[in-house]
């Protein structure tokens, strides 16, 4: 695979500890004693999941899930099928909902589940009855007030429709709210399949006025084509941009031209992958780093950005739609280089609001329209990173920690008004 989490020794849990060592002097005095509840995770269950496969044989996985804080409401985060999948990266992970949530001001902590499994290598069957042990295996973690999973890398609505069905089988009743990125018949919502995509896209216009850089006829580059990735290059073609390279884990295409974006969607669904497009170059996956573009989006996995990369990149504008894709060293070149970052925090947390939207859907029974969600979505995202600009330019540091000090405020406020049990 030419994406891996685990390229150049990326370390995704030092990462999170450094940013949060980066935001520290800017918290206020009372919060400050606090901090260390930042830096460990409050709850990590490792599971076994033996399983039958086809054949008959039995095959054990190992599966995670991860509370990072909880101070702000029930856990929240996505559930990842990946081989590179392992605790410090769903620590990690879970850290980074901890953040996102309380950047977005949604009343939620954050968590994060996984099971080390190439999703691809297993039968529709085998897939059902690993999502099925892993939910079972995790159920006394789990809820709809608890700890609500949802989507990430290598699962989609059906899992989390299986995810559902479990619970609820366990519980003997239907508990829609256990999940949430559920197909749309069982408690889904309208719009959550496409909202980080659109997430991305907002805030990138957003930052993109604000930087003085035009979306009609500027460059975009986008690394993984899966939900997030397409449907940001979907939105950014329709503005006018030129997505002018792709690259994924079969490879790498180029069009100077511009890629036409439906159409690598078609073939993409049919080939498993941008290797092979007809209209467009191949090149190397490293040279897509020195390319010619104004957009970066990393839209894959972490550790992406390394400093070496980022000294060479042409964008002016990086959009976080993967979590956690620049190295700390990377951010510092960037800050340097004038290269702005919209951070994973904000720029991909669109999946996780419409995720809230679903919750708080599923909670009334009361389902709202498309174009209500959209609507809310965009109003959120545009005063989230809104918030964020205004907080960067004041205290004269990145949009990372300027997003961080925004959350960590909330978190640790949360936390220094509840005290600490038993007190
Ligand atoms: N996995 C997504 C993320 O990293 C969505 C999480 C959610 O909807 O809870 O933000």
């Amino acid at each position: 695979m030419s994406i891996s989490a685990n390229a150049s020794k990326y370390d995704p849990w030092l990462a999170y500890l450094t940013q949060v060592e980066r935001v520290t002097p800017y918290l206020g005095k009372s919060i400050q004693p606090y901090v260390n509840t930042l830096k460990v995770a409050k709850r990590a269950l490792i599971v076994d999941l033996p399983i039958v496969m086809d054949d008959g044989s039995i095959r054990h996985f190992e599966g995670y899930r991860v509370q990072h804080n909880l101070s702000r409401g029930p856990g929240k985060g996505g559930i990842r099928y990946h081989p590179d999948v392992d605790l410090k990266e769903v620590m990690a992970l879970s850290a980074w909902m901890t953040i996102k949530t309380a950047a977005l001001n949604l009343p939620f902590g954050g968590a994060k589940g996984g099971i080390s499994v190439d999703p691809t290598e297993l039968s529709a069957r085998e897939l059902e009855r690993l999502t099925r042990r892993f939910t079972s295996e995790i159920g006394p973690l789990i809820g709809p007030q608890v700890d609500i999973p949802a989507p990430d890398v290598g699962t989609n609505p059906q899992i989390m429709g299986w995810m559902m069905e479990t619970y609820s089988s366990i519980k003997g009743h239907t508990v829609t709210g256990v999940v949430t990125g559920k197909p749309l018949h069982l408690g889904g919502s309208l719009g959550r399949v496409r909202a980080t995509g659109r997430g991305v896209f907002i805030t990138g216009v957003e930052v993109a006025k604000n930087i003085q850089l035009a979306i009609k006829d500027c460059k975009v580059a986008i690394q993984g084509f899966g939900n997030v990735g397409s449907e940001a290059a979907y939105l950014f073609e329709e503005a006018g941009a030129k997505v002018v390279a792709v690259q994924d884990h079969t490879g790498t295409i180029f069009n100077e031209n511009g890629i036409e974006v439906v159409e690598l969607q078609k073939y993409v669904h049919h080939n498993k992958g941008v290797k092979g497009f007809p209209k467009a170059q191949e090149i190397s996956n490293e040279n897509f780093w020195t390319l010619q573009m104004d957009i970066l989006i990393p839209a894959a996995l972490e550790g992406q950005i390394t400093a070496e990369r980022a000294q060479n990149l042409t964008a002016k504008l990086i959009l976080e739609g993967a979590n956690g894709p620049t190295h700390p060293e990377a951010d510092d070149v960037c800050l340097e280089r004038g290269i702005t970052i919209v951070p994973d925090v904000i720029c991909n947390a669109g999946g996780v609001t419409v995720s809230y939207f679903e919750w708080v859907q599923d909670m009334s029974s009361y389902f709202w329209s498309e174009a209500e969600i959209n609507e809310r979505l965009d109003k959120l995202m545009i005063n989230a990173i809104a918030d964020v600009w205004q907080k960067s330019t004041d205290q004269d540091c990145s949009l990372r920690t300027a997003a961080y000090i925004l959350a960590c405020e909330r978190i640790l406020k949360a936390r220094q008004e509840r005290g600490i049990f038993p007190g």
